[in-house]
């Protein structure tokens, strides 16, 4: 059986988490510290602040912008549930733009034809660690005067072009980006979530938000010789990161290079191996370096997309739909008026994912490949 995806943990990240059990310090301590101070390096961040999981990432972005009832943020229908939730969460209303013509990350014409007076926050998502357009992005938030907030869940390791040179994606070139440590992403604690930003401002409200509003953290009291009486300056919520978990991310964050690097290796041969099959292959804008977080290929016009899922899963191969769209689930499913989204629709309806995950072989490659051909054949 090839699986969707699997993480690559090993002995490294068993010892890490067992220091970390025997340290006498489990939850938010000095590894969570220690791993948000490598992470903010690896990506060029000023400030970075861990978290329970990305959803209450995104939901402390908002949350630290103000964002709040009667106000519209501007997002993707066309990502994982979470990205829409975030913004309910905060009582304020998602307006869901279509995707582009080419690849599956937001439509910067849409967007900027999608503001009102109420618009506050941009959410661009960052799909399957493809980079959306920044450059756009930025440009449209700056000139309307609007937060711009990266959901940069799947995005560890992937790499943008502004300004003719590299740069990994959480700088954050928005002002805040917001990273998942699922599974099913590149690298994982299990649960987990980073927050990056350049404001230190922002930085300060989401370290306060995360831990109940407390105005003096535990880590503190606790290394004080002098008593310390804490308050509790706004209401917030409990999203930390345990020291456990944040161990085990220190030893993936040391992997993720290699496991870029791999993964990278693994699309391009998909690439050529898939090339013959007339299917929609994904690429890279000019500008962009994708961490290929999931390899998404879009199916011929003609076949049945769940009949090919299934006969592959038949043959050993797990494959996943393309991206849901929220507005076709139930929450947001509310029959008010929005703008065209056929191009999400078609995505989630004609795409699907293949395995991808660093420990894969050039023969499971092959297989899958094998497997989506004859179902091909077969439909034709
Ligand atoms: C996975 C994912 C999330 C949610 O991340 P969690 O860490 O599971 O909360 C949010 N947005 C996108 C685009 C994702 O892929």
């Amino acid at each position: 059986m090839i699986p969707i995806a699997l993480p690559l943990l090993d002995e490294a990240e068993a010892e890490a988490a067992h220091a970390a059990v025997l340290s006498g310090w489990v939850s938010q301590g000095p590894q969570v510290e220690a791993f948000e101070r490598e992470f903010a390096a690896l990506v060029g961040a000023p400030h970075a602040c861990a978290v329970s999981n990305c959803t209450s990432a995104l939901h402390l972005a908002l949350k630290a912008l103000d964002v709040g009832p009667g106000d519209e943020v501007i997002t993707v229908s066309h990502s994982f549930i979470a990205t829409a939730n975030c913004i309910r969460y905060c009582g304020a209303r998602p307006v869901f733009v279509d995707i582009g013509a080419e690849g599956y990350n937001i439509d910067p014409e849409r967007v900027a034809a999608a503001i009102t007076p109420r618009t506050r926050a941009i959410v661009a998502v960052h799909q399957m660690g493809m980079p959306c357009d920044l450059a756009a992005l930025v440009e449209i938030a700056d000139r309307g005067g609007l937060a711009l907030v990266e959901d940069a869940a799947c995005a560890a390791g992937s790499q943008i072009n502004i300004d003719g040179d590299w740069e990994p994606i959480g700088r954050p070139r928005g002002d805040i980006a917001c990273f998942s440590f699922h599974p099913r992403k590149v690298i994982t604690t299990g649960e987990g979530g980073m927050i990056t930003t350049r404001d230190p401002a922002l930085d300060r409200r989401f370290r306060l938000l995360r831990q109940h509003g407390m105005s003096a953290p535990d880590t503190v009291r606790h290394a004080s010789p002098t008593v310390i009486f804490e308050d509790y300056l706004m209401v917030g919520f409990n999203y930390r990161m345990t020291d456990i978990q944040a161990a085990i991310g220190r030893g993936q964050l040391k992997r993720l290079p290699e496991l870029v690097a791999r993964r990278r290796t693994l699309a391009a041969r998909y690439g050529e191996m898939l090339a013959p099959l007339g299917l929609g292959l994904p690429g890279e804008p000019a500008w962009a370096r994708s961490n290929w977080q999931s390899y998404c290929v879009r199916l011929p016009d003609e076949v049945d997309q769940r009949e090919v899922m299934q006969r592959m899963l038949d043959r050993g191969v797990a494959t996943r739909r393309g991206i849901m769209c929220a507005h076709r689930e139930a929450p947001f499913a509310n029959g008010a008026a929005r703008a065209d989204l056929r191009l999400s629709e078609r995505a989630q309806d004609r795409c699907i994912l293949l395995p991808l995950y660093a420990q894969m072989s050039e023969d499971d490659q092959r297989h899958v490949a094998a497997a989506l051909k004859a179902e091909l054949r077969l439909q034709a």
